[in-house]
């Protein structure tokens, strides 16, 4: 039987998905904490540094007043490096009364707010982006004595590149955890979802007909031992209904064809007896003909059952269709002819497949049947044979009385008949017993009718390997 290679891909992936996203997101959480945490330690470290910058400054002041620091502030920026560190020293509206080199620090403006807000014991701090590539500086404003403030500026560069290195790493670990999770999650999806393709495939080989087919109780996990146990407990039970009701019908279709022989018998014995009133003769016609239809059904009833609940013997074995067609054509040439109906056969090879040469007979005579059946006066029938690629098709064309639209998708139901007025012969089972073999042998069949204009059949089936070029 065909294993199902892949009968849960959708689901394994979207719970290796979805294990990938509680991962991707665990990451993220972690990776923005570590990060923020380092950021904000790497500022405590500037902010340490700002402070002690200030307090050096504080006791560089002299009598003379802030004008006089300049010179000690310049030496204190030069040895640090101009670019690096930067000093001003200004009143509360900003004027500066005392300053570094401030050449590189062009883009550094005085906060006014942070002027307002400095006191002596809580300086001011501020971080001061220049641009993403020169990094930020911080930035504090301190109070001297006589209400002069001092803003120091230091380049965080040395303290939080490291950390922007850091943050390259965290996306590259981060990505390869997202990958990593959906690699694990993905497998133990599949493996969890085992049981899944055991269910699915005995199913599957339960529809194929194998009613035995049943799921292997052992298992490591309680919850797949008792699934396995559930689900054949299940079929066990709807087996022996099944069982049950097969019996029922053998015998009750037994008892009712013995009955309908015996009468159809009786009738024909009293047909023979002479002598025999007219009356009597025809009731005994009759009797043989209601008999012997009502045989037909209950066999053709048996049949479709059979086969549609998979029980049904086959035989199957190399049959030729061409030549089956050719002897059905044959046989319907005669009613065909009687109608005035020109029945045409076109075949240019010996078709062959593998199948049950009886029941094949059954579904290609119901279709002719149909078609010199639902063929009026001077029509058409067509019947091709032909082998296309990997099928052999047969179809039956024919200038009937054609099917209404509606019924088309009802036409290989049992007892459906789109020919209400019941002005031909027939029960509707023509057509369900001819569908139920063709599926029965693996193989379609399709219809295309126009009303009024006619019908086309069209039967596809496999052909068999060894007789594919
Ligand atoms: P029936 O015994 O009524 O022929 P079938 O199962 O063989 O039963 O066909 C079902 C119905 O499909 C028929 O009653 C008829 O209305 C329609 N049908 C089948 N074949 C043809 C055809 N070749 N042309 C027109 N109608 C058809």
């Amino acid at each position: 039987m065909k294993k199902t290679s892949r009968p849960s891909a959708s689901l394994a992936f979207r719970l290796a998905l979805s294990l990938a996203a509680v991962v991707g997101a665990c990451l993220a959480v972690t990776f923005v904490a570590v990060y923020a945490l380092m950021v904000s330690n790497a500022h405590r470290r500037v902010d340490e540094q700002l402070r002690h910058e200030v307090s050096e400054v504080a006791s560089l002041l002299s009598p003379q007043g802030v004008e006089a620091l300049e010179g000690p502030l310049a030496r204190l920026a030069q040895a640090e490096g101009t670019d690096l560190v930067c000093y001003r020293v200004m009143d509360r509206v900003g004027a500066v009364l005392a300053k570094t080199d401030t050449a590189s620090w062009q883009w550094l403006t005085i906060n006014r707010q942070a002027l307002a807000a400095a006191t002596r014991e809580q300086p001011y701090y501020e971080s001061v982006l220049r641009n993403t590539k020169e990094g930020e500086a911080r930035v504090i404003y301190a109070v001297l004595s006589d209400d002069r403030i001092l803003q120091v500026a230091i380049r965080t560069f040395h303290e939080l590149e490291p950390l922007r290195d850091l943050r390259h790493r965290f996306l590259v670990i981060g990505a390869f955890g997202v990958c990593l999770a959906i690699g694990v999650g993905w497998i133990v999806a599949k493996r969890a979802l085992v049981p899944l393709e055991a269910v699915t495939d005995t199913a599957l080989t339960i529809a194929e007909g194998h009613f035995e087919a049943r799921m292997k109780p052992e298992s490591r996990d309680i919850e797949l031992e008792r699934l396995a146990g559930a689900f054949n407990a299940m079929l066990d039970r709807i087996q022996s209904f099944v069982r049950e009701l097969r019996d029922l019908n053998d015998s009750l279709a037994h008892d009712l064809r013995t009955v309908l022989a015996r009468i159809h018998l009786a009738a024909e014995r009293l047909l023979s007896s002479r002598p025999i009133a007219e009356e009597q003769e025809s009731l005994a016609v009759s009797i043989v003909e209601e008999s012997a239809d009502l045989l037909g059904t209950l066999n053709t009833i048996m049949d479709l059952s059979e086969i549609n609940t998979g029980v049904a013997q086959t035989q199957f074995s190399s049959v030729d269709v061409t030549a089956l067609m050719v002897e059905l054509c044959e046989f319907f040439e005669v009613t065909a002819t009687e109608k005035g109906i020109a029945l045409e056969f076109d075949s240019t090879d010996h078709a062959v497949i593998s199948g049950d040469p009886n029941r094949l007979r059954r579904a290609l005579a119901n279709i002719v049947d149909n078609a010199v059946k639902y063929t009026s006066r001077s029509g058409k029938i067509l019947v091709k044979v032909r082998s296309e690629n990997e099928v052999v098709a047969v179809s039956v064309e024919d200038s009937g009385v054609g099917i209404p639209e509606e019924a088309l998708p009802y036409i290989f139901e049992r007892f459906y008949r789109a020919d209400k007025s019941r002005s031909r012969e027939g029960h509707g089972l023509g057509l369900s017993l001819a569908a139920a073999i063709v599926n029965l042998h693996g193989g379609n069949i399709q219809v295309q009718s126009e009303e009024g204009k006619g019908s086309a059949f069209t039967i596809s089936f496999p052909r068999p390997p060894s007789t594919l070029g």
